[in-house]
């Protein structure tokens, strides 16, 4: 059993990386790759520990590409340790988000709210700070009753202390992996929200433009819906992934090891291209 898509606490994932490693292993995988959003800085850690587990591992990262009206998320698996390019795209991400998150605190502050940005940062405990910690916040200060109610009514897109953030396009996202060494997969493609219809023209225009693989599995799709995107990616000669994006405790329907329908995640979705790349 393998599991190519997971995220620990430096972003939003409730185990550290090592303790990550060990949950891997207490599930009997072979095979794990580490995919915070945005973040490569749990890598070292997570490489440390599954090398003395005795755990194939791939360096990663999950990209939140430019995309509408969905969600283009990006996986770079196989990351080699030093990754110049990547590293700067992603600090610079995180200067932005800093920004604005600055900015959204001094929205909550105009309407009267008492925020405090530190028990915002405290909430996210060392990994990246977001709309989901002001949620956080605004739930237990009682301005709303839980954090779906904060985004509902002042966190989501076109509600009042919505800043809209920087992300990067495909091409940056695909360049910066392929310079540092690992191949971009595309995440759970049913997010892009393309229909069925366009997908396979879709895919191949990634394909063409450097995408190496379709993480075909996730948990967030139905198992015809994965079948239908393992046909479409051999078809258009792109690798297939499954994995189970993982976030530990925050996430507690989502299991290591295993996808869609809660189906253990065969080694079979180790393609040879990424098996070159384990440390
Ligand atoms: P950020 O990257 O700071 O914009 O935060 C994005 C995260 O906020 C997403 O990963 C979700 O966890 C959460 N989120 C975004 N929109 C909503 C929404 N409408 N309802 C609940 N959670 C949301
Ligand atoms: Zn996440
Ligand atoms: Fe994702
Ligand atoms: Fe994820």
């Amino acid at each position: 059993m393998i599991d190519l898509h997971t995220h620990s606490t430096a972003s939003d994932g409730s185990y550290t990386p090592s303790a990550l490693v060990s949950r891997a292993l207490d599930a009997g995988l072979s095979v794990l790759a580490l995919t915070d959003h945005d973040s490569v800085s749990g890598n070292t850690e997570a490489a440390a520990a599954a090398s003395v587990a005795g755990i194939g591992f791939l360096c990663g990262v999950e990209l939140d590409i430019d995309w509408k009206p969905g969600e283009c998320h990006l996986l770079g698996l196989g990351l080699s340790s030093s990754h110049p390019e990547l590293a700067e795209r992603l600090e610079a991400l995180n200067r932005d988000r800093t920004n604005r998150n600055r900015e959204i605190a001094a929205k909550m502050r105009e309407a009267g709210i008492d925020i405090d940005i530190e028990r915002v940062e405290a909430l996210a405990a060392g990994g990246t700070v977001g709309r989901p910690h002001f949620a956080q916040f605004l739930a237990e200060t009682k301005v709303v009753k839980n954090r779906q109610q904060a985004f509902d009514r002042y966190l989501a897109k076109d509600r009042p202390f919505y800043i809209e953030r920087n992300s990067i396009s495909l091409d940056e996202g695909i360049s910066a992996i392929r310079a540092s060494g690992g191949l971009p997969v595309l995440a759970h493609p049913l997010s892009l929200y393309v229909s069925w219809g366009r997908m396979a023209e879709v895919l191949a225009g990634f394909r063409d433009r450097g995408l190496a693989g379709i993480e075909a599995w996730h948990p967030g799709a139905r198992i015809a819906d994965c079948e239908r995107l393992e046909k479409l990616a051999r078809e258009l000669g792109l690798f297939v992934t499954a994995g189970s994006d993982f976030h530990g405790e925050a996430r507690p329907d989502r299991r290591l090891g295993r996808t869609a329908g809660r189906r253990p995640i065969d080694d079979r979705y180790l393609p040879p291209e990424l098996a070159a790349l384990l440390s």
